[in-house]
């Protein structure tokens, strides 16, 4: 009995496309569900002395401008959610905590009100710094509100190839082994039909059927001979 000849219809064919399929939905909810695992990134933070400037509204150029009303510290992060890559992105808005005489103000952490004479002092303040500008941008328009969630395709499709890669891979190992098995338990079986049928024998049981060359049957088991 030859092997039989590999083509694309061969039932390891079919399994290795269910594999592929399977795997890519796999790899697509792992992906949904790990855009829930998010980090923060910071992008920007300072601390430095208020100042008032002429025209009354607040500068954090310390030193140039006099009079100095206060202090603040703030930063500016980003949140990236997905997993390997991040594949979304959103800026979060400024938080700071902040100190003015004038009226007095003393604020622990928190976001700062879009229409709070800080928020311009700290925008001014971001426009000097070299900050990517998907970044400026979403808080520029949000403001006081968080950006909306970006998609960050070459992330995506690189998370997508690395799960499925790995996923695929570890579901081709069985089918690997089995097949090897298969194929090693039928070059066994092959080989002892070989040696039995040579040496007179039935092929199913391995009885000695010499002498009963007219049976129609095994005696023993029964299988057909002929
Ligand atoms: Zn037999």
């Amino acid at each position: 009995m030859p092997p039989p000849k590999m083509s694309k219809t061969t039932p390891w064919s079919v399994a290795a496309d269910w594999a592929l399929l399977l795997t890519l939905l796999l790899t697509v909810s792992i992906m949904v569900l790990c855009s829930r695992i998010c980090t923060t990134t910071p992008m920007a933070s300072g601390e430095s002395p208020v100042a008032m400037m002429p025209d009354g509204s607040y500068t954090l150029d310390g030193g140039e401008f006099d009079p100095v009303v206060g202090s603040v510290q703030w930063k500016g992060v980003a949140r990236e959610c997905g997993w390997p890559f991040p594949i979304l992105r959103q800026a979060i808005p400024i938080t700071a905590s902040w100190t003015l005489d004038d009226p007095p103000e003393t604020v622990a952490s928190r976001t700062v009100p879009a229409d709070h004479p800080l928020a311009a002092a700290i925008d001014r303040e971001l426009s000097e710094r070299t900050l990517p500008d998907w970044y400026t941008t979403s808080i520029r328009t949000h403001g006081d509100q968080v950006g909306d969630s970006v998609l960050l395709w070459t992330n995506a499709i690189f998370s997508l190839g690395l799960i499925w890669l790995v996923l695929y891979a570890i579901a081709r190992i069985p089918m690997v082994f089995l097949r090897a098995g298969l194929m090693m338990r039928r070059r066994i079986v092959t080989g002892v039909e070989t040696r039995r049928d040579r040496s007179g024998r039935c092929l199913q049981c391995g009885y000695n059927l010499n002498g009963l060359e007219m049976a129609e049957r095994c005696p023993e088991c029964g299988a057909l001979l002929w």
